[in-house]
Parts: structure tokens; C-alpha cells; sequence
């Protein structure tokens, strides 16, 4: 088997946007060398300020510089656009090379991506993170990875210096199947966290009880433990991962209930709702920001720290 890559390999990285900018952070902490890329100019200066980094000059000559290419990007489409689009990263990777999606995709799309990069001899990976912007800092996500055992293993000390938990899921496309299943429980119980703090607050109840007594109970959830106080009972609605990326994962959760012949009645719900709030405050809205949906539904806003 070719060996892993370690350290000071040279990785190529795509999209320096709010997870992209510590991820990339952190491989450069680990000593690995990069060359990125973001169609925000300023975000490729502003990171080439921080970080020894190369930039090419297009993305192929990107993917003939490096043997290794992650993309941190919106979707699927953008990762297919980067890639296969004309003068695109593929067109300059070596045959061998390996691309590791990390962005949330459709798991459909990757399975078509993976078959037309191997006819080109490169290797895919999908592997999608979870725990946000703070664990991007700290290099503690959880990282889901689908693809050729192999080829994971090789990547394991790249993936290692972003996350603290990798999980090899399965074939390829399962990390990014796994992904949207999360996001799809995590949306869920901020919506159902939501409902239940506002209609509290409204028969009488402090919501910052509540949301304690959520905690110390058996209502708790990642979203009243991590979300809550910190950035909708404070109003600062500032977690870092927008409205428009949740009810996107939301639709590839769907896509993978509906691809498996899985009835979900309650996942249909949680879309729509979502995409109800979507259409209202709009897709760069923060994610914790779906609770002003429920306020302006039920005409009262929940009430922040007392005192
Ligand atoms: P973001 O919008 O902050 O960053 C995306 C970056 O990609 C931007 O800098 C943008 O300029 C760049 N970009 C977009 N299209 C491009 C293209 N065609 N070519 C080059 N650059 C392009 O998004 P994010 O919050 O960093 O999320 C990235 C991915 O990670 C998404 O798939 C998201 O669902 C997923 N994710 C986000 C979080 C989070 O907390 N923000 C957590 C887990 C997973």
C-alpha cells in the first residue's frame, strides 16, 4: 500500500470561509505545507497574511501541485464546479492523487463525482466534519469518512489535524449520507428546543430556567447545551454556520430517506419549517437565528439573561 501522507506534504486546499479558515489553520500548525484557493479574493489575502501558504495561479495548477486536495465549499455543486468545471483541479492532479470533500455534499452527487475521478486515476474521499466553528479552532471535530479503506488510512494524519474522532463510515458517499442524518437530528432538536422554550416562557416560566432544567434532564441536546444561552437566549445568533447551509443539509437528509424508500414524516416537517424560516430571514442568517421564526409566529420574543 503507498504510504500516508504526512507532514511536510503539501495539501491543497479549497474554500477559506468560516470552518475552511481553522481547518486549513490547523494543517498548517501540523507542518503541513498548502496551496489555497476561494473565489473571495480577500479571504486567500487575508489568510496568506496568517499562514505560510502558496497560491497558484489557477485551481489546475493547484492539482498539479499537490498530491492531496480537500475542498471546504457550500456543496456539492461548487466542489463538482472546482473540480470538473474548464481549467479545473482535476484537469492538473497527477494520476494517484486523492481529493478529500470535507464540505457537507449530497452523498448522490459524490458517488457520480468518485466514478468520474477514478476513469482520471484519482482517488475520493468524502469526509464531512461536525462540531462547528469552535471545534474547527481547537482541531476537535468529528470527522465521518466514506471511500476505499485504504485511502482513508492514508489521509487519517491529514484528517487527524483537524479532528479529534475520525469515523471511517463505510463506501463512498457514506460519510456524507452520515453527515446530513446528523445535521438533520441536530436541526430537529433546535426546533423542537425552540418551541418548547418559547411556550414556557409564555405560560409563566423564566427561559433561562428552562433551558436549565433542560440541561440537568432528559430533554437536553447538543443545541440547549451548546446553542442556547450562548447565541439565541443572548441574541448574538452568531455560531458561524448559516441558515441557507442547514436547510441544505436538511434537503440531502431527505434525499437520502427518499433514495432508501424511508418514509420520514417528521424530517418533511422539519424541512419545511426550516425552509419557511429560510424564506423569511434569509439563507445568511445564522442558524440559531430560526428561533426568531417562532417568535414572530407567536408575536413574543424569548426573553434574554435577567439582571
Ligand atoms: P462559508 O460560506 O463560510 O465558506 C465557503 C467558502 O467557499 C467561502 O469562502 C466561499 O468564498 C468559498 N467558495 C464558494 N464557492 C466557491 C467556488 N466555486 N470556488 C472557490 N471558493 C468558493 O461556509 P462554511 O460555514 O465554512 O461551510 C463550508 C462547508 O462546511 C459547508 O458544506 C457546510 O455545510 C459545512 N459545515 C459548516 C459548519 C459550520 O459550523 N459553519 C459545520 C460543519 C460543516
Amino acid at each position: 500500500m503507498p504510504p500516508e501522507f504526512r507532514p511536510p506534504e503539501r495539501i491543497g486546499f479549497i474554500g477559506l470561509g468560516q470552518m475552511g479558515v481553522p481547518m486549513a489553520a490547523n494543517l498548517a500548525k501540523a507542518a503541513f505545507g498548502l496551496a489555497v484557493a476561494d473565489n473571495n479574493a480577500a479571504a486567500v489575502e487575508r489568510f496568506r497574511a496568517a499562514h505560510a501558504c502558496e497560491v497558484p495561479a489557477t485551481l489546475a495548477a493547484l492539482g498539479k501541485a499537490c498530491k492531496v486536495v480537500i475542498t471546504m465549499l457550500p456543496d456539492g455543486a461548487s466542489v463538482r464546479g472546482v473540480m470538473l468545471g474548464a481549467g479545473g483541479v482535476a484537469a492538473g492532479m497527477p494520476a494517484g492523487s486523492v481529493l478529500i470533500d470535507m464540505s457537507s455534499s449530497s452523498p448522490v452527487g459524490t458517488r457520480r463525482l468518485g466514478e468520474e475521478l477514478a476513469a482520471m486515476q484519482i482517488g475520493l474521499v468524502d469526509a464531512p466534519v461536525s462540531g462547528g466553528v469552535s471545534k474547527a479552532r481547537t482541531g476537535a471535530l468529528s470527522i465521518m469518512a466514506g471511500g476505499n479503506a485504504h485511502l482513508i488510512d492514508r489521509c487519517r494524519p491529514i484528517l487527524l489535524a483537524m479532528g479529534a474522532r475520525i469515523f471511517a463510515t463505510g463506501p463512498l458517499g457514506s460519510g456524507h449520507a452520515m453527515k446530513a442524518l446528523n445535521n438533520y437530528v441536530s436541526a430537529a432538536g433546535l426546533a423542537a428546543a425552540v418551541e418548547a422554550v418559547l411556550a414556557g416562557q409564555r405560560f409563566g416560566l423564566d427561559a433561562n430556567v428552562i433551558v436549565d432544567v433542560l440541561n440537568a434532564s432528559t430533554g437536553r441536546n447538543n443545541s440547549t447545551e451548546a446553542k442556547f444561552h450562548q447565541f439565541i437566549l443572548s441574541r448574538k445568533f452568531d455560531s458561524g454556520f448559516s441558515m441557507g447551509l442547514m436547510v441544505k443539509d436538511l434537503r440531502t437528509a431527505l434525499e437520502v430517506a427518499h433514495a432508501s424508500g424511508t418514509p420520514v414524516p417528521l424530517g418533511e416537517a422539519c424541512v419545511e419549517t426550516w425552509s419557511k424560516a429560510e424564506d423569511l430571514l434569509g439563507k445568511q442568517t445564522d442558524h440559531t437565528g430560526v428561533a426568531q421564526y417562532w417568535e414572530k409566529l407567536a408575536g413574543s420574543e424569548l426573553a434574554g439573561k435577567k439582571g
